[in-house]
């Protein structure tokens, strides 16, 4: 056996997740990302003597939202703490943050891995503002402070200690990047630090019911790094166990570079917080209501249409899985079914040609200009007949995008509609017999494949429009 399968990996994920607010968590500024630095930055921001933060409606509505898709418990009575510690980047030398009242408590969320579904269980999530940020790159001898992303209203999304793989916690982060999406709450985006993991890392010997010494690396910034971080930490741990060491408690970055992880601080340098709750900030109690009504705008979540969309549309898992990647797809779909009841079609159109549009011309599903009952009526046409699939997709289909006009009209215009008179059809048919005597005499003496080879002779010939059914018989009769 080897060594390492004695061991099984203990991991709990914390995630940062910006919320898509118009302001800031206490103030009117802009949290608007790329701006020049320090020009969201009002004196609250800054946090002058004198000044009061405001609780922003938006940040809490959206926290509940998170907390309601992730099956958690809301709490009705909150109110917000101070978190005191000393950094260039917090201008008040303490973060406003929720200590020991977050706003959701426990809940889960399901992922899929290779032994079925599992629920990942929420420890709780809180609400807290971001600090600004210093940038260490742009001269030799000094820092620079952008404090333009101070008091941006965020979510923590804490797991109880619950994942036993890399693979597992790249599943999760996955699905809970769709969520935040879904609902409206978070861009999630990684690069732009919008959705922020810190990585919670122990292991155990198979079998012990005790957690072991937990490592925590910060900020991973993708989902591959989270992944590569996690795998490198068991290794390292392991390794450190097998040769006779003992694992410390500490924090740790992970170096993109080399996918590595190294120390930054050890357990003993833990800051002590001194928490204490805000004074200029006024406990905020939550109705029942006010929680029922933000529960009933919410949209049907990402697991649920998938379900839908198996159920009532008869879709495969890999359809309805695609389909459901963002919440403007499913829509997408879901419109275009109230119009044509070949669900299939629908799917193939939308995961082929149409996605194949949108990704050349830099557009999604969201802003898509073709109408819903514009597809419809193009699957119809492809149905009946009229056009064929690859003259529908290559020549139609672009001109709907602009225009929506009606396919069927398009296509006469366009002169596309597909022929089945017969006299037309010979003709085509037996320019292709008198263009290859050679390939026409290999058929006769059986290589019935060539076919194939006829027919899509004609189809040239006729520029798309012959239909190939119609050809394949005649060209039949005419062979035998
Ligand atoms: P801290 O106070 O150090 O932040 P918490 O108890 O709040 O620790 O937990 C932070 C995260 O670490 C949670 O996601 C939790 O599930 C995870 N965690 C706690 N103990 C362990 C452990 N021994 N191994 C792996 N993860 C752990
Ligand atoms: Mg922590």
């Amino acid at each position: 056996m080897n060594a390492a399968d004695k061991y099984e990996a203990v991991i709990g994920l914390e995630v940062h997740a910006q919320l898509q607010t118009n302001s800031k968590l206490f103030c009117g500024d802009s949290i608007a990302f790329g701006a020049e630095p320090n020009t969201h930055v009002s004196p609250v921001t800054l946090g002058h003597p004198g000044t009061l933060p405001k609780t922003n409606k938006k940040a809490v509505e959206f926290a509940v939202k998170i907390g309601l898709a992730c099956n958690c418990a809301i709490e009705e009575k909150n109110y917000f703490a101070r978190k005191n510690y000393f950094y260039p980047d917090l201008p008040k030398g303490y973060q406003i943050s929720q200590h020991t009242t977050p706003i959701c408590k426990g809940g889960f969320v399901s992922i899929k891995t290779s032994e079925g579904e599992k629920d990942i269980l929420l420890n709780r999530i809180h609400m807290e503002e971001d600090a600004g940020k210093s940038i260490h790159d742009v001269y030799d001898d000094f820092s620079c402070i952008d404090l333009n992303r101070a008091g941006t209203p965020l979510v923590e999304i804490v797991t109880e200690p619950c994942i036993s793989s890399s693979e597992e916690a790249f599943q999760y982060i996955t699905e809970l990047r769709r969520l935040v999406r879904w609902i409206g709450i978070c861009d999630g985006n990684m690069e732009e630090g919008s959705l922020r993991c810190d990585a919670n890392i122990s292991i155990r010997l198979k079998g012990e019911k005790k957690l072991g010494t937990k490592v925590e690396v910060k900020n991973l910034n993708s989902i591959r790094n989270v992944k590569k971080a996690i795998d490198y930490e068991i290794n390292r741990m392991i390794e450190l166990v097998e040769n006779g060491g003992t694992i410390t408690q500490q924090t740790r970055s992970f170096d993109a570079g080399n996918d590595t992880t190294f120390a930054i601080r050890d357990k003993e340098e833990a800051n002590d917080y001194r928490y204490f709750a805000d004074p200029d900030l006024t406990p905020f109690h939550l109705t029942p209501s006010y929680i029922q009504s933000i529960k009933e705008q919410l949209p049907a979540l990402p697991q649920q249409r998938m379900l839908q969309l198996k159920k009532e549309f008869g879709l495969n898992e890999y359809d309805a899985e695609q389909l459901c990647d963002e919440k403007a797809t499913a829509e997408f779909f879901i419109a275009v079914a109230q119009h044509t009841g070949n669900y299939k079609a629908i799917a193939n159109w939308m995961l082929g040609p149409i996605r194949q549009h949108l990704n050349e011309t830099h557009a999604t599903f969201d802003h898509c200009s073709l109408q819903a009952k514009t597809l419809a009526a193009l699957i119809s046409i492809v149905d009946e007949g009229k056009v064929n699939f690859s003259v529908a997709s290559s020549k139609l289909l672009p001109v709907l995008f602009t225009t929506n006009a009606h396919p069927l009209q398009l296509a006469e215009e366009l002169n596309l509609l597909q022929v089945s008179d017969t006299g037309e059809l010979e003709n085509w048919v037996n320019t292709v017999i008198t263009n290859m005597p050679d390939k026409v005499a290999e058929y006769k003496k059986g290589k019935k494949g060539l076919i194939g080879l006829f027919v899509g002779e004609v189809k040239k010939l006729s520029k798309g429009k012959a239909d190939p059914k119609l050809v394949t018989e005649l060209l039949q009769q005419k062979l035998s």
